[in-house]
């Protein structure tokens, strides 16, 4: 069975300090949560600190970005070694945000898909459609594209590994939800796609998460759609109480 996964993505928020008590926070509120998988994805500055205070416990450590060298002269980047000594498990690749404003494209991130791979990182891996994609009925097409362009060579071992986030564009940082009718019926595509390139088991045993304004409100009802194994929640993961809401929905 798929294990629910709830993943806070912080953005470009909190210093360590900030990050620190938040964590301090978390780690009390979530102290005895069965059966999920929790995630926190500080900006880089406060990986350090963050896991130093997440050891032994049941809280899971992530990036939000990476480079896919292990090293070399890329100014201002960060490697999955780096992020593997710091004891991240996850990473998150290809967001909208990387997308839109840092031009990622879907090669850059199967490179990238790769390379956290090969290193023993996790990728919770991002699509999505935009408002206009949506609008002109091209969200399929969109999200064929960018999950097969950024899984090429990955195999079916490899992709058990990957978490895939839908994330509608016209979702994230706006108030708008998906409807739990519409995140299903994009997550039911995915999973077909999976069985597609792999197998319909190995596409069962993948899991995809929703984002895009997840809040303790609309967590409930999302989580009750049968393809929905989880959230990735941004601006709702900045605060220990909501955040902790939306992990025991
Ligand atoms: C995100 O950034 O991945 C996200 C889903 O943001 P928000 O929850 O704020 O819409």
């Amino acid at each position: 069975m798929r294990k629910p996964l709830i993943a806070a993505n912080w953005k470009m928020n909190k210093t360590v300090s900030e990050s620190a008590s938040l964590i301090k926070k978390l780690k009390k509120s979530l102290k005895n949560v069965k059966n999920r998988e929790i995630v926190v994805c500080p900006p880089f500055a406060s990986l350090s600190a963050v896991s130093k205070l997440l050891k032994n416990s049941e809280i899971g450590l992530g990036a939000q970005n990476m480079h896919f060298a292990d090293e070399g002269a890329f100014t201002g980047e960060i490697s999955p070694l780096m992020l593997k000594e710091l004891n991240c498990e996850y990473v998150i690749l290809g967001h909208s945000e990387r997308r839109q404003h840092f031009k990622e494209d879907d090669d850059l991130i199967n490179k990238k898909v790769i390379a956290a791979l090969k290193n023993n990182l996790k990728p919770i891996l991002c699509i999505g459609e935009t408002l206009k994609q949506r609008k002109n009925n091209q969200t399929f097409n969109i999200i064929k594209n960018q999950l097969i362009n950024s899984l090429k060579n990955i195999s079916k071992n490899n992709i058990l590994k990957v978490v895939i986030a839908y994330e509608p564009v016209w979702a994230i940082g706006t108030g708008v939800n998906a409807t739990p009718k519409q995140a299903e019926e994009v997550h039911v595509f995915i999973r077909s796609l999976l069985s597609e390139k792999y197998d319909k088991k190995t596409a069962e045993e993948t899991r995809v998460l929703y984002g895009g304004s997840v809040k303790p409100e609309n967590i409930k009802d999302l989580m009750k759609e049968e393809n929905i194994d989880g959230a990735l929640v941004g601006g709702a993961s900045l605060s220990a109480e909501s955040f902790a809401k939306i992990v025991k929905y």
